[in-house]
């Protein structure tokens, strides 16, 4: 590398994980990988085709006992092995996730060094899968349960969050004894195959985690239709997952999905304002609110709602939007140019239905301002949609039980926050809200390697992470042993 060489002089090739070999796809397409910031080309991509994608499951079948059957004691060695292995490609890791889908540097260290607690996390986990005796009632019988891996499961994961969400999957479902084929999204399809090579790096026998990124509807199909594959652990929109839930319910597969939300959070009007703010801030403009649990309806009572408004706005409007490589940047690019037309389309509905615009509502190509809009009614498309982008909607409530009835106003369930000192209040909302995660007096956003993290109504079902996963990722047996003979009735 000469003096003037920058990461962004590199452009890198992405090659499929299958069977422990870095290979070109079958029909040798490959796909340019854009920085989104820049608009320059980041990377050349290797697109799988249906022959690649059944390879990648007929190696993880190949191995699935095996792997299975390996010492628990080995499975973690191998998981802390990734781990370092990771630890030692931190700084390769936070830029691809800068230049590929547009991470700050801070949104980026949170996924590589979340992804390192997770390995270790899991490899305790791994020794933890239990079952339980039962009782019974035949004389002499013992009974009890044990959880076996699935064998081959397949994960779809999408480009918000490339690294960690993909993570979550393969990690646990590894420690729990299963083979894995992933198909990263085709917007991050370098952050997949960075898991590849940390596995590898860490020793992981060929064929037991496989990457495959390619067109969604070709991988996608097979990982789908190949009865092998037992389970599918998809994260997206929900749009794509009930598709996919179809498809899954016709091959009796099991499915986790975590999709969309608009997710609720509540300023009650004994808030600390200035702290409610700043959680409101960083649940909306983390990741360009690219986030599935950011706090995209802000319902705030009456008293206090003019009062938030202004602080909300005058914090806003001091933060910078830019390069998401210079540490003062809060707001990065969008990763695609199109989802600035729809996040306009939501503001210009909202403002021709009376909402009013207190910041933003403007982008320059894809670095689209922090953005809120106040007095948001259900009229307006923005109150139900999500727009996935650094908008967030003020909605007035009269009391705390106006606020859960709004907060409950929706078809997503995925993550809500209360804001209150009010603890019986907060108790007394939290066990009504419909929301798979309620955090009081905290931002919507949260995630941790061991939490049940997921959703209920359209934002999907199943949980993950920590023991969550293992559950989800196990089959549950019943055994029993009968000591001495039993009497049959005839
Ligand atoms: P998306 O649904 O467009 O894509 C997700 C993944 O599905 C990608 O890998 C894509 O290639 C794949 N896919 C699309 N069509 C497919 C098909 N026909 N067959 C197989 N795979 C297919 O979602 P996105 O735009 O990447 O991500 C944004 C969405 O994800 C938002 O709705 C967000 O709320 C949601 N999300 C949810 C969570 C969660 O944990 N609940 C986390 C992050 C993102």
């Amino acid at each position: 590398m000469n003096d003037k060489t920058t990461p962004r002089d590199l452009v890198r090739e992405g090659k499929l994980f299958i069977d422990g070999e870095w290979v070109a796809g079958a029909d040798g397409k490959t796909l340019p990988d854009y920085n989104p910031a820049t608009g320059e080309l980041f990377a050349t991509i290797h697109q799988a085709a249906r022959s690649d994608a059944q390879r990648a499951v007929d190696a993880a079948h190949r191995v699935k006992d095996e792997w299975a059957d390996m010492l628990v004691s080995k499975r973690a060695e191998i998981l802390l092995a990734s781990a370092d292995a990771l630890a030692a490609m931190v700084d390769d890791v936070r830029d691809v996730l800068i230049e590929e889908s547009g991470s700050t540097v801070p949104k980026a260290m949170f996924e590589v060094m979340s992804g390192i607690d997770l390995l270790r996390s899991a490899a305790g986990d791994a020794r933890h899968i239990f079952g339980e005796t039962l009782p019974h009632s035949a004389q002499g019988q013992f009974g009890f349960t044990i959880r076996r891996p699935l064998g081959v499961i397949a994960g779809i994961a999408p480009f918000n969050a490339p690294f960690w969400l993909a993570m979550k999957k393969v990690v646990l479902a590894l420690a729990a004894g299963n083979t894995f084929v992933l198909k990263p999204s085709e917007e991050t399809p370098m952050t997949g195959l960075k898991i590849a090579e940390l596995f590898e790096r860490g020793g992981l026998p060929a064929g037991v985690l496989n990457v495959v990124p390619g067109p969604a509807d070709v991988v996608g199909d097979v990982l789908m239709r190949d009865p092998r594959v037992r389970m599918l652990t998809f994260t997206g929109s929900t749009r794509v997952g009930r598709q996919l839930a179809v498809e899954a319910a016709r091959q009796m597969k099991k499915v986790t999905l975590e999709m969309g939300g608009k997710n609720p959070l509540i300023v009650l009007r004994d808030a600390d304002l200035d702290y409610a703010v700043r959680a409101a801030c960083f649940g909306i403009f983390f990741h360009q609110g690219q986030v599935c649990m950011a706090n995209s309806r802000i319902i705030v009572e009456a008293p206090v709602y003019d009062a938030f408004a202004e602080t909300f706005v005058a914090r806003a409007k001091t933060y910078k939007v830019g390069d998401p490589r210079d540490p003062a940047t809060v707001v990065g690019p969008l990763i695609r140019r199109t989802q600035c037309g729809v996040i306009d389309g939501h503001v210009q509905d909202a403002v021709d239905k009376g909402a009013r615009l207190l910041l933003g509502g403007t982008h320059h190509e894809n670095f689209y301002a922090p953005t809120i809009l106040a007095d948001v009614t259900p009229q307006m498309r923005i109150y139900e949609e999500e727009s996935f982008g650094p908008v967030t909607s003020l909605i007035r409530v009269a009391d705390a039980e106006e606020a859960l009835r709004v907060a409950n106003d929706t078809a997503y369930g995925l993550s809500s926050g209360i804001i209150t000192n009010d603890l019986q209040k907060a108790f007394s909302l939290a066990m009504r809200i419909e929301a798979g995660m309620v955090h009081i007096n905290d931002t919507t956003v949260t995630d941790e390697p061991h939490v049940p993290f997921g959703g209920t109504k359209m934002s999907g079902m199943g949980r993950e992470g920590g023991r969550y996963s293992m559950e989800e990722m196990t089959e549950l047996k019943w055994i029993t042993v009968q000591m001495g003979q039993r009497q049959f009735p005839f």
